[in-house]
């Protein structure tokens, strides 16, 4: 079958491969030079499969008034009369509940589990390198209510096949000797032993690489997506700023940017960007050599071979990448106060990029109302950890065949 991928970030090119390799003829359209440009250039690093609690919750109802508008919060609303987002946010609220929460959770935690399957296979297939580490994630608390709160979370995700251990504050020191230079409280940890972490730039990079020489996609960057033309229930050809391009199939993997080109064909999807930030420097030896959460500041850390990653904050400002070193300075706070030996005079790189959010958390996966168009997008914050496991359930679709796991409460039928 011929078919067309819209966007090359994480979802694309991991979609492309699969495809590809199934021996499909591929073909992905991508406006910047290369792939994984955007969202999935400099993300946190962690392949976190046991991190299944959405934002959305009751336990984040009462923090969010002090978050609302103070720029150090991990969460920042910049209110602005943009419906989508009004919209956005009614629908988050709606998802706060703890039912809701808990059916979002385990819907998420199926994914992220079928995602590792779907990863270790890439890699066994591919021999790909991309500052792979296999360590778990640990997460770490200061506050007594927060680790409770973990604590509970990860009896409830224990009870559908999530192996995670509780780590004293001595433990936790000793799994991550790095930690032990802090000032800062650390009362305990979780220790997600499943996860695992790496560069997604370098992973789809070398991923695309195998897709074009051993599977025969075809990348064509530099192309712009103008919009799609329909013929009655099919899509008949994606209009580009260079040619009108045909497929069989057309997969929508546009990340933020792919409501608003679903929106002129009468899909319309609850994805709103979330802007979040990183830095990315060469600490030397007194970093983690753990993938490290903090839990309570909602930041992570990664190491990347010889690079340590900190990533986090959640903005929502519209489409702006826009770097605001106001955003930046938390970050890199919370980091010079949880490893103070590490070498803060390198030289660090700050990043800006928009998570394709959804309200309720998972993402959107499947078929549309479109007989020849499919979606893989809205992943947020976990579009690394699940891209194998989507890429992999909207191919069994595409291909007719039964998907690995169930696709309920991971589709567009959702929203309905
Ligand atoms: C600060 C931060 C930290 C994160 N940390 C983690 C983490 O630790 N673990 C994790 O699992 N996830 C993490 N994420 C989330 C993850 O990075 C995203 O979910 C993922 O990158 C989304 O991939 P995507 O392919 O959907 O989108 P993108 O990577 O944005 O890809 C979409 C592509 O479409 C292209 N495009 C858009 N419009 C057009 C057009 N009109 N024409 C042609 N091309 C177009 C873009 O150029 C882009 O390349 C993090 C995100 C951020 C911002």
């Amino acid at each position: 079958m011929k078919i067309i991928i819209l966007g090359s970030g994480l979802l694309g090119v991991t979609t492309a491969y699969e495809l590809g390799r199934r021996g499909h003829e591929v073909t992905v359209i991508e406006r910047q030079p290369g792939c994984g440009m955007e969202t999935s250039y400099a993300n946190g690093g962690q392949l976190s499969y046991s991190h299944a609690e959405p934002w959305a919750g009751p336990s984040v109802l009462p923090k969010l008034p002090q978050w609302f508008f103070r720029n150090d919060a991990p969460l920042v609303f910049r209110p602005r009369a943009d419906w989508q987002m009004i919209k956005w946010g009614l629908q988050f609220l709606r998802n706060c509940t703890g039912a809701r929460a808990r059916g979002n959770c385990v819907n998420l935690l199926r994914l992220g589990l079928y995602s590792r399957r779907q990863m270790t296979r890439i890699r066994e297939e591919t021999g790909i390198t991309f500052d792979y580490a296999a360590k778990g994630v640990l997460h770490i608390f200061s506050t007594e209510k927060d680790f409770d709160r973990a604590k509970r979370q990860l009896e409830f995700q224990a009870k559908f096949g999530c192996e995670e251990r509780v780590l004293s504050r001595q433990e936790a020191l000793a799994l991550e000797p790095a930690l032990s230079h802090t000032s800062r409280a650390i009362v305990g940890g979780i220790h997600s032993v499943l996860d695992e972490s790496g560069d997604a730039w370098m992973f789809c990079t070398a991923l695309a690489k195998v897709a074009a020489e051993r599977h025969g996609v075809k990348f064509r960057y530099g192309v712009l997506v103008n919009r799609l033309r329909t013929d009655g229930n099919a899509i008949s050809a994606v209009v580009t700023d260079q040619d009108d391009l045909t497929a069989d199939a057309y997969v929508m993997a546009l990340g933020s940017y792919s409501p608003l080109h679903l929106r002129p064909i009468k899909i319309n999807l609850p994805i709103y960007p979330m802007k979040g930030y990183s830095i990315t420097t060469e600490a030397g030896d007194a970093c983690p050599q753990v993938s490290i959460t903090d839990g309570t500041h909602k930041i992570v850390y990664s190491r990347l071979g010889s690079r340590l990653r900190v990533a986090g904050t959640a903005e929502f400002a519209g489409y702006s990448q826009r770097i605001n070193d106001r955003r930046i300075a938390p970050i890199l706070r919370a980091a010079k106060e949880l490893f103070p030996k590490a070498n803060w005079n390198a030289e660090i790189k700050s990043w800006a990029c928009l998570r394709p959010s959804t309200p309720d958390g998972p993402p959107i996966i499947g078929a549309t109302p479109y007989s020849n168009l499919f979606l893989n997008t809205g992943h947020g914050t976990l579009g690394w950890t699940q891209a194998a496991g989507s890429a992999t359930l909207v191919s069994d679709l595409i291909d007719r065949t039964l998907p690995g796991i169930s696709l309920s409460g991971l589709t567009m039928e959702r929203y309905a």
